[in-house]
């Protein structure tokens, strides 16, 4: 039987562009250019890797986000994904992590999987704790922040490097897995592949679809509320020191009232 990978992908503001919070004290999302999360091409990477290992296997993509979050499932197509699913729907405006790991957890369920790949975070969010919630609400093992995976006969195996010890992980099919940025360079789209994406199915889900009532996501269903938000200080000119052959002293002199040293 086909080996079923489901690789959750998020569409994420451009860190390099200028963001701000919308009056409700959301991420202004249309102010904004997006972009796959650079973190989860990673997640793309080794699931394709995985696919090519196995005899036959399907790469299904997943996203929860607005209209233009099809981009960054386009370009996991382009990279070699065989199919997209997305769900979309104004009610998750506001949503938090409980309510995208609901959202995302019952997606999975629907399309059916032997195993979740994502990146270790989001560059956005940076939590890093999604994976974890979606394996509790999947009810099945998580292995997170692998530098390495590889999965056979059921089993998916993998290396966590932490900063004492590397650890040897394995868990039975149907798990969470999450990959770092350590796994392996993620492959560029070839132009054959952006081609062939444009033919590529990309499913549209509603919350109905799901059976997810609006008010257990959004801003009413979230665990989290932004209380207050200010613009970031514009940029103050550096201190430079002139070196009159006192320069080391004072350059020394101003790194201890910083409290670099
Ligand atoms: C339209 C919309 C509006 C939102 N509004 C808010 C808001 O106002 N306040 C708020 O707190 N949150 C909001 N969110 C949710 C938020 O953007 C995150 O998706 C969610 O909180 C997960 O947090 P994180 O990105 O830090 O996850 P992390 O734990 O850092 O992500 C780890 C991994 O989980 C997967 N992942 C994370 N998010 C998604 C996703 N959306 N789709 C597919 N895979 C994903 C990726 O593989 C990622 O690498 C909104 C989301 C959407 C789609």
């Amino acid at each position: 039987m086909s080996l079923r990978i489901v690789v959750c992908v998020k569409y994420v503001p451009d860190a390099t562009g200028d963001r701000h919070f919308a009056d409700d004290l959301t991420v202004d999302r249309d102010d904004v250019d997006g972009l796959l999360s650079e973190l989860d091409e990673y997640a793309v990477e080794q699931a394709l890797q995985i696919a090519e290992e196995a005899d036959d296997a399907e790469v299904t993509v997943l996203t929860v986000g607005p209209e233009d979050a099809k981009d960054a499932l386009r370009k996991a197509l382009s990279m070699g994904a065989d199919k997209a699913v997305h769900v979309e729907d104004d009610d998750l405006h506001g949503t938090d992590v409980m309510g995208t790991s609901l959202v995302l957890a019952k997606a999975i369920e629907k399309v059916g999987y032997d195993v979740v790949i994502a990146g270790m975070a989001s560059t956005d969010g940076t939590m890093g704790v999604l994976p974890a919630i979606l394996a509790e609400r999947l009810g099945v093992p998580q292995v997170t922040l692998l530098s390495e995976v590889s999965i056979e006969d059921g089993v998916v195996k993998g290396r966590r490097d932490g900063d004492t010890a590397s650890e040897q992980l394995e868990a039975s099919l149907p798990a969470v897995v999450s990959v770092t940025d350590q796994s392996g360079e993620a492959r560029y789209p070839s132009f054959k592949g952006i081609m062939a994406a444009k033919k590529k199915p990309v499913e549209s889900l509603e919350l109905d679809d799901l059976d997810i009532d609006a008010d257990e996501v959004g801003l009413a269903g979230a665990w989290t509320a932004v209380d207050s938000a200010a613009e970031r200080p514009a940029r103050t000119a550096g201190t430079i020191v002139k070196d009159e052959g006192e320069g080391g002293k004072q350059l020394a002199e101003y790194l201890a009232s910083q409290k670099f040293i």
